[in-house]
């Protein structure tokens, strides 16, 4: 099968029929074998309906229905899980993603190599204020955290190898840094192609302001969990120790002072509050860092490594 098509879901009725016709359109223009694979996250219209009335004129709709919305990741998730093509292409469900840029983006897989291709919604049109602006603002912390040189992380219009989408878990709201996730599984070949965007036609947007919030945190725990995940100790070990070790500094420095130069009062100074601070803080990261490497040395994913290849075994 070439392409598998993944198209999450959160009521978005009014939609569905146009966007799956033009899918099929391009599909058979192109001449290429796929799958239309509708993840319905918990839908309350008649998405689902229409899902399986879609289903009984094109046997290549496959539709999988949440019980509840569990959100984008999770349904992003779960369709890559189901997919069968060579190629796996994400793309939301409202038609702002355009399906005519399918080919381009899976050539770009087939023919130039990428392991994964992220759309680039070069002119926008979503509100300025509440959507374009902020989004810069995360895409240039990503680029800066991540050394990923993309301009639009979280792009819903995507293109995977088969190989990244089986390799990588998406959980939460991770969907908006699946190429730092792809990064973290070894997938280095990430490109861009910009892609044509529209207006939503139907329905409302899905996320509200809360997205800044778990945006950021989102963005955090990745590059926390990506780099000391497997080894907390080297971060909360390094900083507690550090901290501990300037505070105990600070006391040797007051105690001689007191002891051999006569300056009294070294309760009264702020370095002596300082200190303590220093102690207290230092001690307990070492301990969270202590206690990680417990918790991740009793985790059953503690030796969970990707192999690429193995030869003879
Ligand atoms: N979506 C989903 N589950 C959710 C929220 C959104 O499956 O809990 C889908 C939604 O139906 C759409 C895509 O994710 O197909 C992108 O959502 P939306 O267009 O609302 O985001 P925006 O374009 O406003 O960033
Ligand atoms: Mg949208």
């Amino acid at each position: 099968m070439d392409l598998s098509i993944v198209i999450p879901l959160y009521n978005e009725e009014e939609s569905l029929p146009e966007l799956t016709a033009w899918i099929e359109k391009v599909m058979q223009e192109n001449n290429f074998s796929y799958e239309i694979i509708m993840i319905d996250d918990g839908s309350i219209d008649e998405s689902w309906k229409i899902i399986e009335h879609l289903r009984a004129g094109n046997a290549g709709i496959k539709g999988i229905k949440f019980q509840r919305n569990y959100g984008k990741s999770a349904a992003l998730n779960e369709g890559f899980k189901a997919a069968q093509g060579d190629v796996i292409i994400t793309m939301d469900a409202d038609m702002q993603d355009s399906p005519d840029e399918i080919p381009e983006l899976r050539r770009m897989i087939m023919e130039e190599g990428f392991d994964m291709v992220s759309g680039w919604k070069k002119k926008r049109y979503d509100n300025t204020l509440t959507k374009n602006i902020p989004s810069k603002l995360f895409n240039a912390a990503a680029r800066r955290s991540s050394k990923i040189k993309l301009h639009d992380f979280n792009c819903g219009l995507k293109s995977y190898k088969k190989k990244v989408v089986k390799s990588i878990e998406i959980y939460g709201e991770m969907h908006r840094y699946i190429p730092i996730l792809a990064k973290w599984a070894g997938f280095r070949k990430i490109g861009e192609k910009v892609v044509g965007h529209r207006a939503r036609k139907y329905g409302v947007t899905k996320f509200g302001w809360e997205r800044f919030v778990n945006g950021f945190l989102d963005l955090a725990s990745i590059m926390f969990v990506g780099k000391f995940g497997k080894r907390p100790m080297h971060f909360f070990g390094l900083w507690g120790t550090l901290s501990f070790f300037a505070g105990f500094a600070i006391f040797l420095y007051l105690t001689i002072s007191k002891f051999f130069f006569d300056i009294t009062g070294m309760t009264q100074r702020p370095l002596f509050f300082f200190a303590i601070l220093a102690m207290i803080i230092g001690t307990q990261l070492f301990l969270a860092g202590f206690i990680g490497e417990l918790i991740s040395r009793n985790s059953p994913e503690r030796n969970n490594y990707l192999i690429e290849k193995k030869e003879g075994l």
